[in-house]
């Protein structure tokens, strides 16, 4: 009987004891987690932030699905090492576990960038419960607060205080989403968190996080002005944990490179999720694609092909889906206008609606939708399959009506016998 060691209690890492199970119900599954809690729902820590959900609503899976799946949880507990020759793991506390196959599905941490003043009290993350169940305990005492960042993390930060009543400047170095969506996009989204009571400080450099006599935040100091703030949220991107690995002799760029089968440069460690540097489905480029989308996916094959089912990953495809204060936006694909990239875009922006499509000859490659998303699905499905599309398909995608009516016959009989 196999023994599978999992190391994270995220998203990928419940993906791999799903992906597991389809395929050995026997084997052994050990789950190690320096977290104290089991698994929950990583984005929804900003509305529970704000109290729009409650504690009991956070779980991704109940604690049942652990005893269902015969899986023993090790919580509080941090590994410190992996040795791939003898085949064991090492925890902070001493102990060694043997595996047969091990996953890495240890996500990402914040980064510190290194702004003066950045140590000391009243300066706070955002990526675990741990961090949210911290800012709740001040929130109620706080008039003003600064993020610093500009990617999901900081904005979802923001919108949870502001939705407590809470002052909220958002200082951005670039501009908002730059990694998913464009200029006209950044500027619409920006538009309506300002009438939501936000405020943004764009293209603005960070120079210190100032402190008062007795140690306390005073504001953020930037090159276009001083921000007064009672706490500070650094945002500024979460760098992959990928230590492990690389001190174990395992390749790593980005993150833990792996195969298509998720699998890493030694024969029976695997790596999942926003940790994994993995391929991308348009770019066929090795990259880190940190969304919960993409985390369970690589998690579900790595359990599989951990369990022998030697089925490939198609590939991760880059892609963002977030509602800000009842505005919905969509990135999926390409965002960049390259050279042979033709670029279609629709606006309105009085109705905070926006489209843009790029193909790449008569293939859809990358699509962004601000305000109106209903067609995102089918966007998506012309740019996975990379279907080639005739100048009256092209028109209808343009118009925003991505029929199914346009998939090729092959497509829709496999569809229906494999529905
Ligand atoms: C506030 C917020 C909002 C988000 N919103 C969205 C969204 O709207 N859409 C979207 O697609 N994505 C969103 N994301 C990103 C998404 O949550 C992540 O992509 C996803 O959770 C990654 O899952 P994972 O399993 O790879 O890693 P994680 O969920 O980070 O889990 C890794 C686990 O490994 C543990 N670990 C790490 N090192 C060790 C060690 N040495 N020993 C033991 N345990 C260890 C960590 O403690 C952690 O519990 C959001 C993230 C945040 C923080």
């Amino acid at each position: 009987m196999k023994h599978y060691v999992i190391v994270g209690n995220g998203v990928a890492a419940i993906g791999a004891v799903e992906g597991i199970r389809e395929h050995d119900p026997e084997g052994r599954i050990t789950l190690i987690s320096e977290e104290a809690v089991p698994t929950y729902g990583r984005p929804l820590i900003s509305y529970y932030l704000a109290d729009k959900i409650k504690l009991d609503t956070l779980p991704y899976r109940d604690e049942k699905f652990y005893n269902d799946n015969g899986v023993k949880l090790r919580l509080s507990s941090r590994v410190v090492s992996v040795d791939p020759k003898e085949k064991h793991i090492t925890l902070m506390n001493g102990d060694t576990v043997a595996y047969d196959e091990l996953l890495l599905a240890t996500g990402g941490t914040p980064k510190q960038p290194p702004i003066s003043g950045i140590e000391g009290e009243g300066v706070y993350n955002f990526t675990t419960l741990a961090h949210a169940e911290a800012l709740k305990d001040v929130i109620d005492t706080v008039d003003r607060v600064a993020v610093i960042g500009a990617g999901l993390i900081a904005l979802k930060a923001a919108e949870g205080f502001a939705e407590k009543g809470v002052d909220v400047t958002v200082i951005v170095r670039s501009r908002l989403m730059r990694t998913y969506f464009d200029e006209t996009s950044g500027e619409l989204i920006t538009r309506h968190l300002e009438k939501n009571g936000m405020r943004f400080l764009q293209g603005a450099v960070t120079e210190a996080i100032v402190r008062d006599g007795g140690g306390g935040v005073k504001g953020v100091k930037t090159d276009k002005g001083f921000v007064e703030a009672d706490i500070v949220v650094v945002a500024a991107g979460v760098a992959p944990n990928m230590s492990l690995a690389a001190e174990a002799g395992i390749t790593t760029g980005e993150g833990i490179r792996v195969d298509d089968f998720m699998r890493t440069s030694e024969e029976t460690v695997y790596a999942a999720g926003d940790v994994a540097e993995a391929r991308d489905l348009l770019t066929g480029e090795y990259t880190v694609r940190p969304i919960w989308p993409n985390a369970y996916t690589q998690g579900r094959y790595a359990g599989m092909n951990m369990a022998g089912a030697n089925q490939p990953y198609s590939g991760g495809l880059s892609m963002n889906s977030i509602t800000y204060y009842g505005l919905p936006t969509v990135s999926v694909g390409k965002t960049v206008e390259e050279p042979g990239v033709s670029v279609h875009t629709h606006l309105d922006e009085e109705a905070f609606i926006y489209r843009k499509l790029l193909f790449t000859e008569d293939i859809l490659v990358g699509v962004m939708l601000i305000g109106d998303i209903d067609a995102a699905g089918f966007y998506t499905s012309f740019i996975k399959n990379a279907f080639k599309l005739d100048d009256d398909g092209m028109q209808l995608l343009i118009e925003g009506e991505p029929s199914p009516s346009l998939w090729p016959d092959e497509y829709i009989e496999a569809m229906m016998n494999n529905p």
